[in-house]
């Protein structure tokens, strides 16, 4: 699906993507931890084609995607601060994507309404973003984010803002909903135990490098080296 070979990026003498090399493969969910500043949204930014390259190149489907502008490439993207249109509904934020592609009105609102009950929140097309609370306002962006049905969906600290019993009960049903859909996912979050129950894989960034990658259990069981066992929190 995805691969990044040697893919760098550079912001003055700070390389925020060092050479990095990854493959994600279909309907594969990996998560990326890292430290804050070690690339993780930087190697989001690139794969969106947000972000040009100093050097490598990004491939999806084995296409290189140099030429290739942020809306031709399939991907979905979700930030932490989502930014919903707070003066629109919320079935209108969902089909924001559809809209732009110019699927006709009718197909937005089966559409729109289909997402909301993939994400939880049933028949709540017609009301106010505004008068969301934050889980609910994060379940609509994700299903913006969804809406235009990408082949590969990134999500950059997607459970950010909420507090710690909701992104656990969030994550389990994101992977089950991922599973579904068939989704292809990299995501990027600052919390273990997110990754750890969202990944089929995990990939550990220090200094725009990836340090380790494997399964939650092998990263967990064998940290490659002390920085790894130190940022999951043991002190050997
Ligand atoms: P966080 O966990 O805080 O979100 P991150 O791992 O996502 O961190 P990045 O945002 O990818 O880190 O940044 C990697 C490095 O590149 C940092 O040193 C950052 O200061 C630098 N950087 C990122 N974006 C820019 C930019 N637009 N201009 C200059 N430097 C940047
Ligand atoms: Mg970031």
């Amino acid at each position: 699906m995805l691969a990044l070979e040697s893919a760098t990026v550079r912001f003055g003498k700070r390389t925020a993507l060092d050479a990095v090399d990854l493959e994600v493969a279909d309907h594969e969910i990996v998560c990326v931890l890292g430290p804050s500043g070690s690339g993780k949204s930087t190697l989001l930014r690139a794969v969106a084609g947000l972000q040009p390259l100093d050097g490598g190149r990004v491939l999806l489907d084995g296409q290189d995607q140099g030429a290739v502008p942020v809306h031709r490439r399939g991907v979905g993207l979700m930030f932490q601060d989502h930014q919903l249109f707070p003066h629109r509904d919320v079935a209108a934020n969902v089909a924001f994507g559809l809209r732009m592609r110019g699927v006709p009105r009718a197909e937005r609102d089966d559409r729109a309404g289909e997402l909301l009950d993939m994400v939880g929140l049933p028949g709540a097309g017609r009301r106010a973003v505004a008068a969301l609370s934050g889980g609910e306002q994060q379940r609509v962006a994700l299903a913006r984010a969804l809406a235009p049905r990408p082949k590969l969906l990134m999500l950059d600290e997607p459970l950010g803002q909420l507090d710690r019993s909701l992104r656990e009960r969030l994550v389990v049903e994101l992977r089950s909903l991922f599973g579904r859909l068939g989704t292809t996912v990299l995501a990027v979050t600052h919390d273990q135990g997110e990754a750890f129950a969202l990944a089929d894989r995990v990939v550990v960034m220090r200094d725009g490098r990836i340090t380790q990658t494997g399964s939650p259990l092998e990263v967990w069981q064998r940290p490659a080296s002390a920085f790894v066992a130190r940022f999951l929190g043991f002190d050997n």
